[in-house]
């Protein structure tokens, strides 16, 4: 089998080749061993930060595809500094250079998916709570909480935040048995084993593991064998602090057909939820998004990502397979990156969403404004202006909140509605808000009031 540092030699010989002589010499001449293979990522050492970000933002998914040409099982390079190579090196102190990498056929098969790293996660006030927990339980595995328990709906970010886990705890230490199962490859697992009588086979897939990563738990109903094995595996796994990380559309007490005894136990470590991103926040995915498939986080202007989150609004994977089809189009037909091309791209999409309620006009934001100043006394323009006396800051601030509780704009766009205030202190607004309708019941009620009055259905 050719050695990554052969195919790193090929692939420098064939830049050599094939690009400008000054681009050569000045981003990759000096760039000669790889450092190290971990967990798919083929690790070189740039000389400085300045060629790596070079070799970052302009070259690596060129170095990729030319990778792909020598290695069937998808690999990456990762391009790191000499000085973050060297903290790494005095982190391990049994760390040597030269230490083989396992031949790929050796290697434990995971099942994770490499790309679902935290790097790519966009975090936000939908998925804070299991970001942190997450991050943590990789940290310390089978010691902060255990099990590990995700849930929330399709398309959320479920089954990346749990690969996470399992890509962050391999790339840290490359022996740790880490194991990622859908729960219906499970269940034929097991049904395999118990036709063909293997079970020695199952049990020491699933046991002799140090992390096991279980996917769509819900799919268990029903499956009465299946839950009695897991039960033990659990059992076994979670005795010898081994971590276990579930993920599920819904929570532990409310999964339909499962055995308490095995729901019971989902909660003995820590629940976390994943909500739906808010417009800010799905703006942000798609941005990562950009940058992960083009490099470029800046190539589809602002408006049109707002456009297409906007509509886009409860589940992540439509979101991104609409981003991939406007950036399909308007490459394969040359055609600029606006509203109305996207609009195009996404045709036969937008037919079957209905996009009525979320088509925001200005008709919609007048309302609001006339419905709060009318409601306070006051006049739209006071309401709008800048003024900070009492009286006009607490109604602006509720417009400010209803206009981002119904209709979900941007920060960023209600403030330019305010006379151009900065989208901080939209934040600040809609967080005063929030937090007295939370402590005080009759600013609750006012609001309550104000939202119906604004359109917000009963
Ligand atoms: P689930 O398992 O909850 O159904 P997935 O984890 O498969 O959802 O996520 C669907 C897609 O959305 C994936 O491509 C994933 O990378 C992406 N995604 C979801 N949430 C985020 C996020 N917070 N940041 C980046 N990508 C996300
Ligand atoms: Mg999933």
């Amino acid at each position: 089998m050719e050695t990554f540092q052969n195919i790193w030699n090929n692939i420098k010989t064939q830049l050599e080749q094939s690009i400008a002589e000054e681009d050569f010499k000045e981003t990759f001449v000096s760039i000669s061993n790889v450092f190290k293979v971990v967990n798919n990522n083929i690790y070189l050492i740039a000389p400085n930060p300045f060629i790596k970000s070079k070799i970052d933002n302009f070259w690596l998914n060129r170095l990729n595809g030319m990778l792909s040409e020598h290695l069937k099982e998808k690999h990456v390079f990762k391009i790191i500094t000499k000085d973050q190579a060297a903290e790494e090196i005095s982190k391990t102190k049994e760390y040597q250079i030269n230490t083989p990498e396992p031949k790929l056929e050796e290697r434990f098969k995971t099942g994770l998916n490499n790309s679902y790293t935290f790097d790519n996660f966009v975090v936000g006030a939908s998925n804070r709570l299991a970001y942190t927990s997450a991050i943590k339980v990789a940290d310390q595995p089978g010691e902060f909480a255990n099990p590990l328990y995700i849930f929330g709906d399709v398309g959320l970010g479920k089954t990346h935040l749990m690969q996470c886990v399992g890509n962050y705890i391999l790339e840290n230490d490359i022996k740790r048995k880490v194991l990622y199962v859908k729960t219906d490859q499970f269940i034929e697992d097991y049904g395999r084993a118990a036709v063909k009588k293997t079970f020695e086979e199952f049990s020491k897939k699933y046991e002799n593991i140090d992390i096991l990563l279980v996917d769509d738990i819900q799919f268990l109903a029903g499956k009465t064998q299946s839950q009695l094995e897991f039960f033990k595996i659990f059992e076994r796994l979670k005795e010898a602090n081994k971590q276990i990380v579930i993920t599920s559309d819904r929570p532990a007490p409310e999964l339909f057909d499962i055995m308490s005894r095995l729901t019971s136990r989902f909660e003995w470590g820590l629940t976390v939820d994943i909500n739906r991103p808010s417009l800010d926040h799905r703006i942000l995915i798609l941005k990562k998004k950009l940058q992960v498939e083009t490099q470029n986080p800046d190539l589809i202007p602002e408006e049109v990502l707002e456009f297409i989150a906007s509509i886009f609004d409860n589940n992540v994977r439509e979101l991104e397979g609409a981003l991939k089809r406007v950036l399909f189009y308007c490459t394969a037909f040359d055609y600029k990156f606006t509203v109305q091309n996207a609009e195009e791209a996404l045709k036969n999409l937008l037919n079957s969403k209905d996009i009525s309620n979320k088509s925001v006009n200005n008709g919609n934001y007048n309302t609001v404004l006339d419905v709060v100043s009318s409601y306070y006394r006051i006049t739209t323009s006071d309401l709008l202006s800048t003024k900070r006396n009492k009286q006009y800051v607490y109604p602006r601030q509720i417009s400010m909140y209803i206009l981002k509780e119904l209709y979900d704009l941007t920060y960023k766009k209600i403030g330019q509605l305010f006379n151009n205030r900065d989208h901080s202190t939209v934040i600040y607004s809609i967080e005063q808000i929030t937090n007295d309708i939370q402590i005080d019941q009759s600013k609750k009620d006012d609001v309550d009031k104000l939202l119906l009055k604004c359109g917000k259905k009963a």
